[in-house]
């Protein structure tokens, strides 16, 4: 039998999750916080004193402008926690099928400073091209801050990883995540998803992969490599994929479909962009495309729905534009396949976070450490 958490341990808990809703949420009254956190005043007093002390929040009177008239009550008002962007930061990087990009982010998720560039532009291999731009970032960091370490989000997370620490000074602690994997982490931490346990993000580009948050925490199998929904196999006697097996989902749905289906040529984001904008003017054989797009979207999702029974499914990058003119022939798709119970508290969004969604989920992950344990050993 495991013993109880001694106080020492529920105090650090405790720190972690007070610190972890200021990073989401931002500016907080103490009374907001002894609300949502469902611990008592004198403890979140004796909290953000020590948050405070380790120079990772302010406290000041007054009240966020989120907060005024919440509490309906009169009288001294409650001291304002706020995170200190300008305290405590982490790199981030993406390197996706069209973009490099990166960022210097604060503690509350601000983008601080940032660099990015489409792939087409910036010679040499995309993981050292984001790594030249967080050494950049680096050599204009004020040097008297805090930096927690380092986030990148790629395709490649070994190489990825290994370019990003190739450039920071040893000590600095690099992580990497699936390009979707990390979309999923940033929209369910501070975007479309907040507050729910089991989404699912789809990114579609040239592949479809998907990002899995199940009960609360990021879903990536054994060795990394879950989430390849793109390689579901929907159509036994249709089209060969990429990787040798006939009919995989992406074959039906990613970039090139949609251009054969609207008998275009072409490829990448715009060509997409250029199929969707004819379906809205009219043009028959767009609008035809997109719909029979649009059913394969819907019976893939179904599929992955009957399996997860996520509250949310998202659609990302090139999937996004696609779902926003085919939704009627997703949902028509999903509702005759997906099982009722599955399908009761089923949501279909767009990303809120927009095409950063995979960067700021690598600041998030880079965060992690520090939220977890806030002093990290310090009193
Ligand atoms: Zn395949």
């Amino acid at each position: 039998m495991r013993a109880a958490p001694s106080q020492e341990e529920v105090r650090r808990q405790n720190l972690g999750a007070l610190l972890r809703y200021l990073h989401r949420h931002g500016a907080m009254s103490r009374a907001e916080l002894t609300a949502k956190l469902g611990l008592n005043r004198s403890t979140i007093g004796a909290l953000t004193a020590d948050l405070a002390a380790a120079s990772l929040v302010t406290e000041e009177a007054g009240r966020p402008a989120a907060a005024a008239g919440r509490s309906g009550r009169a009288g001294r008002p409650s001291l304002v926690v706020t995170p200190r962007s300008d305290a405590a930061y982490a790199y981030a990087a993406s390197v996706e099928a069209d973009r490099v990009r990166a960022a210097r982010v604060g503690l509350g998720g601000v983008l601080l400073d940032r660099r990015e560039a489409p792939r087409d532009a910036v010679a040499g291999e995309p993981a050292s091209v984001a790594a030249g731009f967080v050494a950049e970032l680096h050599g204009a960091a004020p040097r008297d801050v805090r930096c927690i370490g380092a986030g990148v989000a790629g395709v490649d997370t070994g190489v990825a990883r290994a370019a990003l620490t190739s450039v920071l000074p040893e000590g600095i602690p690099v992580v990497a995540g699936t390009v979707s994997d990390l979309a999923a982490v940033a929209e369910h931490a501070r975007g479309a998803a907040a507050g729910c346990d089991n989404v699912i993000y789809l990114y579609g580009a040239t592949g479809v992969t998907a990002g899995i948050i199940m009960d609360g925490r990021r879903f990536s199998g054994a060795g990394g490599a879950a989430g390849a929904v793109g390689h579901m196999v929907v159509n036994p006697g249709g089209h060969a994929c990429a990787c040798g097996a006939r009919g995989c989902w992406e074959t039906e749905v990613g970039e090139q479909a949609l251009l054969r289906a609207a008998g275009r040529s072409g490829a990448g984001r715009e060509a997409v962009r250029a199929v969707v904008d004819a379906a809205d003017r009219g043009d028959a054989r767009a609008r035809d495309a997109v719909r029979q797009v649009g059913g394969w979207l819907g019976l893939g999702v179904a599929n992955l729905v009957n399996i997860f029974n996520p509250d949310l499914v998202i659609f990302g990058e090139a999937l996004r534009d696609i779902y926003l003119v085919a939704a009627a022939s997703v949902r028509s798709r999903l509702n005759s396949i997906a099982l009722g119970p599955n399908l009761s508290r089923l949501r279909l969004r767009t990303p809120a976070l927009g095409d950063d969604a995979p960067m700021i989920g690598a600041a998030e992950l880079a965060f992690e450490a520090l939220l977890a344990d806030p002093l990290d050993g310090r009193t």
